[in-house]
C-alpha cells in the first residue's frame, strides 16, 4: 500500500457540499445554449424517466438532464462542469443493474441522441458506432454487411454500445466472442476536462504504448464518457443448431461442457444452464412460455452451436453427441430444435427467468463468476449456507456456465413476504461473496460495481488493487466530477 501512497494529486474536494447546490442561471443558460431545446430537460415530470432504477433499490435525483448530440457537445458540457465542479452521470439505456447510471445531483448526461453508425468496414470486419446506439441496431448494422456484431444480452432492445462498453458486457456469447472488452478495436472519448481523445483505432495489432482503451472499457462512467468506438465483426453463422437437454445433477452438466468443448470447439455459441426453480418460475409467470418436457427434472442446460459454412453436418453432429450422452447416462432426456423457432423459443425460456423472479416477489440477485471447475462444489456449499441463513429460502442459480457465471439469485420463502425477506440482503450478500471468494471467484462477473457493490469489492480486493484504481481515478478526473461515489470512494 505504501507503494502507492501519496503517488498523485490531492484528493478532491467534498462531493456532498457541492451537489447540494443549485445551478445557477447563468449556467443553465450555457448548458441550454450547447443543446438546444430538444437536448435540455429541467422539468421534474419530464425528467423522472431518466431518473428510475431498475431494481428500486436507489434514489436518483438531477439538476438537469442534457442530451448532447454531438462529440463536441459533450467535450463543451465536460469541460463548463469540470470549471464549476458540477458532477456528471453518463447514461446510456439505463438497463444497468449496479445502480451507475443513478445521479445524486448535478447533471444526468443521457447519451440517446448520440446515435449515428458513423461507419461500416466490411474489408476489414469492423464497424464505427457513436455511443448512444441501441445495441440490437449495432447487430442489424452489422448484419445488412452480411457480418456479425456478437455481443447478445436480454436487454439489447434498450441498452446502448457506450453502457455496454462502460460495463464491459457479457451475455450469452462470451463463450465464443468474448465480452465487450474482447470485440473493440478502439474508442473515442471525451476527458473530464473537454478534451476529445480520438482512439478510434482499427487496428487488430496496435502496441504503441499503454492501451488506453480498457482503461474506460468497464470504468462506468468514472474516467470520462465514451462516445464512439470501433467495433470487431465476424463472419454470420449460416446454420445453428440448438438442444435442451435435461439432467440429475449439476456435475453432469459440466461432464457435458466438457465434452462438448472437446467435441465442437469454437462451434459452441451458448452453454446456459437453469435450475428446476428457474423453470417452474417461467412457466408460470410468462405468458406462453413452457417446458419442452412433460416431466420436470432437477437441471436443465441449453447447447447452441453454429457454423459458418452451409455444409456442416451440425445437426446430425449433436444428434449423435446427444444420443452418446443418452447412453451413458448423462442426460435423462433432451429435445434437438427442428426450427429456428424452436430454438428461439430454448432460448427465451432461458433469457425470462429474470422477469419470472420479479413476479415471484422479493429476490437477493448476485451476478458472480468461479472457476469451471469449482462450479459445482460451489453451488452445493453455498446453497446449503443459504438454507441454513433463512430457511425455505429458494435458490434460482442459472447462468452462463461455460464461462463460469452464474447468476446466484435467491427467492423469498414461499411463506415469508417480500418486505421481511429482503431485510437479510446485507446477510445473503455476504454469505454468497465469502463463497466465491473462498472459491477464487469474482463477486462481479459482468454487471459491474456501480454503487451497488463498492464496500464489497473494497472488502475483497488486495488494498494495493483498490488503490491502484484510486489513483487512476485520481489522475484522470482530479476534480471527481466523473460518476462520483461510484466504483471507488476517494
Ligand atoms: C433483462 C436484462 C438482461 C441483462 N442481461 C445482461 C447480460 O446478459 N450481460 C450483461 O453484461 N449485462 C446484462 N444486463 C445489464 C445491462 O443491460 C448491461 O449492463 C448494459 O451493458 C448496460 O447498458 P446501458 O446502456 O443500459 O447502460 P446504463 O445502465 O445506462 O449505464 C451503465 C453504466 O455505464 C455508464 N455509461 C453509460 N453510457 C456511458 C458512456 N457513453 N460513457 C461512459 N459511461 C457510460 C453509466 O454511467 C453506468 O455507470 C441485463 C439487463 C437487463 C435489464
Amino acid at each position: 500500500v505504501a507503494l502507492f501512497d501519496g503517488f498523485y494529486v490531492p484528493a478532491p474536494k467534498d462531493r456532498l457540499t457541492r451537489s447540494t447546490m443549485p445551478l445557477s442561471a447563468a449556467l443553465l443558460e450555457t448548458f441550454h445554449a450547447i443543446v438546444s431545446d430538444n437536448g435540455f430537460i429541467t422539468d421534474k415530470g419530464e425528467m423522472a424517466p431518466f431518473l428510475e432504477e431498475s431494481r428500486n433499490r436507489f434514489e436518483s435525483s438531477a439538476d438537469l438532464v442534457l442530451k448532447p448530440k454531438t462529440t463536441q457537445e459533450v467535450a463543451e458540457i465536460l469541460s463548463i462542469c469540470n470549471d464549476n465542479d458540477i458532477p456528471v452521470v453518463p447514461q446510456g439505456g439505463n438497463t444497468g443493474h449496479c445502480g451507475g447510471a443513478v445521479s445524486d445531483g448535478g447533471v444526468l448526461l443521457n447519451l440517446s441522441r448520440l446515435n449515428k453508425i458513423r461507419h461500416v468496414d466490411p474489408a476489414n470486419a469492423s464497424l464505427t458506432v457513436e455511443a448512444g446506439c441501441i445495441l440490437q441496431d449495432v447487430q442489424k448494422a452489422a448484419d445488412e454487411h452480411n457480418l456479425l456484431f456478437p455481443l447478445s444480452l436480454a436487454a439489447e432492445g434498450s441498452c446502448q454500445i457506450g453502457g455496454n462498453l462502460a460495463t464491459n458486457a457479457g451475455g450469452i456469447h462470451v463463450l465464443k466472442y468474448g465480452n465487450m472488452r474482447d470485440l473493440t478495436l478502439g474508442l473515442e472519448v471525451c476527458l473530464p476536462d473537454g478534451r476529445i481523445w480520438d482512439g478510434l483505432r482499427l487496428l487488430r495489432k496496435d502496441n504503441t504504448g499503454y492501451d488506453l482503451k480498457h482503461l474506460f472499457i468497464g470504468s462506468e462512467g468514472t474516467l470520462g464518457v465514451i462516445t464512439a468506438a470501433s467495433l470487431k465483426l465476424f463472419p454470420k453463422p449460416k446454420q445453428k443448431s440448438s438442444a435442451f437437454i435435461a439432467c440429475e445433477r449439476i456435475n453432469d452438466l459440466l461432464d457435458i461442457f466438457d465434452k462438448a468443448r472437446a467435441c465442437f470447439g469454437e462451434m459452441i455459441y451458448a452453454f446456459e444452464i437453469m435450475p428446476s426453480f428457474a423453470m417452474e418460475l417461467v412457466t408460470k409467470h410468462i405468458p406462453d412460455q413452457k417446458s419442452p418436457f412433460a416431466q420436470t427434472y432437477p437441471w436443465y442446460g441449453l447447447i447452441e452451436l453454429v457454423s459458418t459454412t452451409e455444409q456442416h453436418p451440425l445437426q446430425e453432429e449433436l444428434e449423435s453427441f446427444l444420443s452418446l450422452l443418452y447412453d451413458d447416462s448423462f442426460i435423462h432426456n433432451a429435445i434437438l430444435a427442428q426450427d429456428m423457432k424452436q430454438a428461439n423459443a430454448f432460448l427465451n425460456l432461458r433469457e425470462s427467468i429474470s422477469a419470472a423472479q420479479k413476479k415471484e416477489g422479493g429476490s437477493i440477485k448476485h451476478d458472480v463468476s468461479v472457476p469451471l471447475s469449482a462450479i459445482p462444489t460451489f453451488m452445493e456449499e453455498t446453497t446449503q449456507a443459504c438454507q441454513n441463513l433463512v430457511a425455505g429460502c429458494r435458490v434460482c442459480a442459472f447462468g452462463h456456465m461455460g464461462d463460469g457465471n452464474i447468476h446466484f439469485n435467491i427467492s423469498r420463502p414461499e411463506q415469508m413476504e417480500s418486505y421481511p425477506f429482503l431485510k437479510y440482503w446485507e446477510e445473503f450478500n455476504e454469505l454468497v461473496h465469502d463463497m466465491v471468494h473462498k472459491f477464487n471467484g469474482s463477486i462481479s462477473a459482468e454487471h459491474g460495481i456501480g454503487k451497488l457493490k463498492m464496500d464489497e469489492m473494497e472488502r475483497y480486493l488486495p488494498a494495493v488493487e483498490i488503490d491502484m484504481m484510486r489513483n487512476l481515478k485520481r489522475s484522470l478526473d482530479p476534480n471527481n466530477i466523473m460518476n462520483p461515489n461510484k466504483i471507488i470512494r476517494l
